[in-house]
């Protein structure tokens, strides 16, 4: 668990009240790579990214046991914005931007509190604009009249604007046509190649494994498999149950 990884969660065990959604989770994300994590409704994948970001507590879940360690250092324990200041950044399921303020604020919002110098925070904003020209042009309008693939862009750039090293991704596909989809993909791509490692959670399998280089999949609760997702992708019982008929 030393230099060289980005994420590591071994033994994961997580309970709402009487309700256990992890067992003995473990996963590994390399610094700078990219995993996914696949599954049905209900298999725990948003808990699994909960128990990392620290907001477990605020859905009522407890970690039972396990151990959660970005870039070294131990995450259980500490506070959100504790573990956003470690560089470990969640874009949360559903965009949940802030929906009254202008994409301006919004932005300027996801960088409070990392204590960088207005020079830096005004090149990383350049960066987020960089990869997202219409938040650009949208700068002055309120978050909550943007369109659906603009809000999740949005939700995302926020998160770059804390700098991550580690990018947690809650369903970025939900809800968005097909092309915004494909955008929103090649977005992520690219931040990950600029040197963010990510970790997706995602329903669309087939999307996740075609972006991810390693995936992992959760059943009740459970890593029933994991692999390098061109093995994944090509496993008959992948197939039958996530990818659906060639
Ligand atoms: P989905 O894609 O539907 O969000 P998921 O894979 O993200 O599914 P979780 O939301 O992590 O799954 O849920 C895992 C289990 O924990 C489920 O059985 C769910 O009912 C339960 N659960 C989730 N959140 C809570 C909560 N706040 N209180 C009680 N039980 C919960």
């Amino acid at each position: 668990h030393g230099p060289g990884v980005a994420l590591s969660v071994s033994g994961l065990t997580v309970d709402y009240g009487p309700v256990r959604a992890l067992r003995e989770v473990s996963l590994e994300v390399p610094e700078g790579g990219f995993v996914a994590v696949l599954g049905g409704n209900g298999a725990g994948k948003t808990t699994l990214l909960r128990a990392v970001s620290g907001v477990l507590s605020f859905h009522g879940g407890t970690v039972r046991d396990g151990d959660v360690t970005a870039h070294g250092r131990p995450l259980r324990g500490l506070r959100p914005d504790q573990i956003v200041a470690d560089g470990v950044v969640q874009v949360p399921e559903g965009r949940d931007v802030f929906a009254r303020m202008t994409v301006g604020e919004n932005l300027r919002a996801g960088a409070l509190g990392t204590r960088r110098d207005r020079r830096r925070t005004a090149a990383t904003r350049a960066r987020v604009l960089e990869l997202f020209p219409v938040l650009a042009e949208r700068d002055r309008q309120k978050a909550g009249l943007l369109s659906g693939g603009e809000q999740q862009m949005l939700a995302i750039g926020r998160a770059l604007m804390a700098e991550p090293r580690l990018l947690l991704l809650d369903e970025p596909s939900l809800g968005l046509a097909p092309i915004m989809v494909e955008r929103i993909a090649e977005t992520i791509a690219a931040i990950n190649r600029q040197g963010t490692a990510v970790l997706l959670i995602e329903q669309n399998a087939a999307l996740a494994l075609e972006l991810a280089s390693h995936a992992y999949v959760l059943e009740v609760g459970a890593v029933a498999l994991s692999g390098p997702s061109a093995e994944l992708a090509a496993s008959e019982e992948v197939r039958r149950r996530y990818l659906g008929p060639a």
